[in-house]
């Protein structure tokens, strides 16, 4: 068996994916690509599987197997399709690290499975710990498996707490850009486009990341996703508005000091930490430079207006199978915002009224999670029509 660390990328044609490859072909003489995969987008996969040469590729879209398996015959790649195949792959003994930068709740089974097998998990897939965070964090503890966040705030967490986690956290800040429509009133948030929403001012992201940067509903989400990775009372979590972008989040510790973790916004850094960690390899990205950022500014995010922030705080305080709830409608929310189908407040006008009219099932298990997904898709859904 190899030295190097064998990488499964689930999601690798995405803004993730695509830069966590960036990161592996850096380090060869310490990473083994072992499996990439991807929803839909075959000709990428196919290009990437011919660069990088993993020794497995999965497509979603059983409708592409074909061609994508033609295409790879010559190369010697395995090639698998669809859903079972992606909690299959994850499973293998060459895999030591499984990066989850697929998008939504798609990513929820496929981390159980590698999880289950014992596999070292770069989480970027938030979603899973919105849906099941309490699930998710007792599987992985029992299994002895550790979870190392993707996310640039959570990234900033985990590094603020390396040396430090014997000490108890008073409190920390996710910080936030405010997104394209920061300091906008509910008037003039009636009128915006699809195109301003996603046209993100300091990180270029996937579509649906990007809206709910818009609508602050990333932000919520991450909330949650910190409670659960560093096991937080909500009343432990703040969320500040910083429009630059370099500090990425802050520690408060018992004794008043706080830490925080800055640099210039590229996701290729906390991926790289995420795989690398507990050591820092070198790199040639841009460094941060005191003299282009002479302020550096923080204001309290707008509530009022961005109400799923609140809707995020109101779930995690709900516990069961809210957050479940909240993050199908919001994804049912967002694909239909991006069809323009729905305008950009009624996102969070759904997601309210998804949260409200769902049965809460407290103490979940696993089928529950597919339950409550599934009824608030159904619901949502329905609104939209
Ligand atoms: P993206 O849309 O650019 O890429 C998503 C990837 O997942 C693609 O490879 C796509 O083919 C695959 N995929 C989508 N649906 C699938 C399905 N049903 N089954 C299998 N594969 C599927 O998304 P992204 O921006 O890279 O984000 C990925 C995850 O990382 C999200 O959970 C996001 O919240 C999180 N994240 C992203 C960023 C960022 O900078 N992009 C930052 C922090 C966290
Ligand atoms: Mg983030």
């Amino acid at each position: 068996m190899s030295t190097k660390k064998g990488i499964a990328i689930l999601g690798s044609t995405g803004s993730i994916g695509t830069q966590a490859l960036e990161v592996i072909e850096s380090y060869p003489e310490y990473f083994d690509l072992q499996v990439i995969t991807a929803g839909k987008n075959s000709d990428l996969l196919i290009e990437q599987a011919k660069k990088h040469k993993p020794n497995t590729v999965v497509i979603g879209d059983e409708m592409a197997y074909k061609k994508v398996k033609e295409a790879l015959w010559e190369d010697n790649i395995h090639v698998y399709c669809g859903e079972e195949a992606l909690c299959q792959v994850v499973e293998s003994t060459e895999v030591h690290t499984v990066l989850t930068a697929l998008v939504g709740y798609a990513g929820l089974k496929p981390t159980i499975h590698a999880i289950e097998a014992g596999k070292t998990i770069a989480l970027a897939n938030k979603e899973t710990l919105v849906v099941a965070g309490e699930f998710i964090t007792k599987l992985a503890r029992e299994r002895g498996v550790n979870i190392y966040p993707v996310d640039s705030e959570h990234s900033a967490i985990f590094q603020c707490l390396v040396g430090e986690f014997h000490n108890p956290i008073e409190k920390i800040y996710l910080t936030a850009s405010g997104g394209p429509f920061r300091g906008f009133s509910y008037e003039q948030l009636k009128q915006v486009s699809l195109a301003q929403a996603l046209k993100h001012p300091n990180w270029s992201m996937g579509a649906k990341i990007t809206i709910d940067s818009a609508t602050l509903m990333n932000k919520g989400l991450e909330v949650i996703e910190a409670k659960w990775l560093f096991n937080l009372k909500p009343e432990q979590i703040d969320v500040i508005v910083h429009p630059q972008s370099i500090v990425h989040s802050l520690v408060q510790f018992e004794d008043g000091s706080m830490k925080a973790q800055m640099g210039l916004p590229d996701m290729k850094l906390p991926i790289q930490f995420a795989l690398t960690y507990p050591n820092r390899f070198k790199t040639e990205f841009p460094r941060f430079n005191f003299m282009n950022y002479p302020n550096l500014t923080f204001e309290a995010p707008d509530r009022t207006v961005f109400k799923n922030l609140d809707l995020a705080f109101k779930v995690m305080n709900m516990q069961g199978t809210a957050a479940c709830s909240l993050n199908a409608a919001n994804e049912v929310a967002v694909a239909a915002f991006l069809e323009e189908k729905i305008s950009f407040l009624e996102i969070a006008q759904l997601n309210e009224s998804i949260v409200n009219n769902s049965t809460n099932k407290l103490n979940p298990v696993y089928e529950d999670f597919v339950m409550a997904d599934s009824l608030a898709r159904q619901k949502a859904g329905e609104l939209i029509k």
